[in-house]
């Protein structure tokens, strides 16, 4: 007589793309055991996922926890980068460490119930923060990792051939846990030496790095032949990503493909933060006001690696944000003007499969993989975006780390 297998988890029918046939997904300590349809098993628990999409969760490439929420520390007169620029030096300068957590915990937190299950976070680390910001996102890291990866990007906000304080700081914060080294060139009197700084640190601690990048509508004014000279001589192809790059939004169609190709070869990602790239440029116009925000689906289209994120939460930057990245890439479809199935299935995957292959990470629902699962209340990765699909439950490492049941509408009094 053969014995009815038995496993930790089983979550009843499930999509796993766009119309797909239902499925179970069974899950034995922090692995995916078996999928088919109607397993027949016994379980530890049991959940119906009622045709909702199943997928490893949501992706945030670009973040910045420990400057998130401040917006009433601050004013906003021009809502230029330069002004988001100073106002939060001033208000950063006051940061404590209990002052970042508990802001840092609320976005988290956000970010949790909102499908996402991996983050990198930007911390700010200069003669003004000190290491009180790394000192608390760290302590974030450890006590969410229950239901989010967090990668730590140790940065230079404020330049570095002007500060050299900020480079030790850097070398400080990588010695002691961050994942990884990034800068804003456009900040800099010399971009061309905080890039190679950037790198060298890289280097030495052999972690990949992270640009902020050509945050204005000028081609002409460009620093990306200096990141791609850089990461050819280094070698460093595939692990290095820039983000903004808002002046490919104010190129012709030649020259965006041109730059598409030398981002492509020179195995360099991009990620576009919709909500920042929008909010912050075009500042100068009273009417026709531009976009700027890159075109990543058609760098995409091109072959470049491509992702989408939130930047920043409530602050100068961004005085919105709740986290959501089906909120934001609903927000990106929306201004690209796109609206066939296949691109929407691209915008999906820079939330998520492209963005896990932007930090390196492997990503899939698959026999043997990591039970990292999140139920989306719609048929699939075309519909999430059109409709900014409600998150109804996750799954880290085979653990429920949330639940957020369907609301419920009460034709009749309830008595
Ligand atoms: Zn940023």
């Amino acid at each position: 007589m053969s014995k009815t297998p038995k496993f930790d988890l089983l979550i009843r029918n499930v999509r796993l793309e766009q119309n797909g046939p239902l499925v179970d997904l069974a899950i034995n300590s922090e692995r995916i055991a078996g999928i088919g349809s109607n397993l027949m098993c016994d379980a530890g628990d049991v959940f119906d996922g009622e045709g909702a999409f199943a997928f490893p969760g949501f992706v945030e490439t670009h973040i910045h926890l420990d400057k998130a929420g401040i917006l009433s520390r601050c004013s906003i007169c021009e809502g230029t980068l330069g002004e988001a620029v100073r106002e939060t030096a001033k208000a950063k300068a006051a940061f404590t460490e209990e002052d970042v957590y508990a802001r840092a915990a609320k976005v988290v937190e956000s970010a949790i119930v909102s499908g996402t299950t991996r983050l990198r976070t930007f911390v700010e680390v200069d003669p003004r923060a000190g290491l009180r910001s790394f000192a608390a996102i760290k302590r974030i890291r450890e006590d969410y990792a229950f239901a989010i990866d967090i990668e730590i990007c140790a940065f230079a906000q404020e330049g570095l051939t002007n500060e050299r304080e900020t480079y030790q700081l850097l070398e400080t914060a990588l010695g002691d846990g961050a994942d990884l080294v990034g800068g804003a060139p456009y900040v800099d009197p010399d971009p061309e030496g905080h890039i190679a700084m950037i790198f060298d640190l890289a280097e030495r601690f052999k972690v990949a790095v992270d640009f902020h990048l050509d945050f204005d509508l000028d081609p002409q004014h460009t620093d990306l032949p200096a990141v791609i000279r850089e990461t050819e001589y280094r070698g460093y192809a595939g692990h290095v990503s820039i983000g903004h790059v808002t002046n490919i939004s104010a190129m012709k169609p030649n020259d965006v493909r041109a730059v598409a190709d030398k981002l492509r070869d020179a195995g360099i990602a991009l990620t576009v933060l919709p909500a920042t790239d929008m909010f912050l440029n075009g500042r100068a116009y009273d009417h026709l006001v531009p976009r700027g925000i890159a075109p990543a689906h058609v760098l995409s289209a091109h072959g470049v690696l491509t992702s989408i994120a939130s930047n920043n939460i409530l602050n100068p930057f961004t005085p919105y944000g709740d986290a959501s990245l089906a909120r934001m890439a609903n927000f990106y479809a929306n201004v690209a003007q796109l609206s066939r199935s296949e691109d929407l299935q691209n915008v999906f995957d820079m939330v998520s499969r492209s963005a896990a292959a932007l930090l390196g990470k492997a990503y899939s629902v698959r026999v043997g993989g990591q039970a990292d699962i999140v139920l989306l209340d719609c048929s699939g990765p075309e519909e999430a975006i059109r409709i900014v699909a409600r998150p109804l439950a996750g799954w880290k490492r085979g653990r429920k780390s949330f639940e957020a049941p369907k609301a419920r509408i009460f034709p009749e009094a309830v008595t």
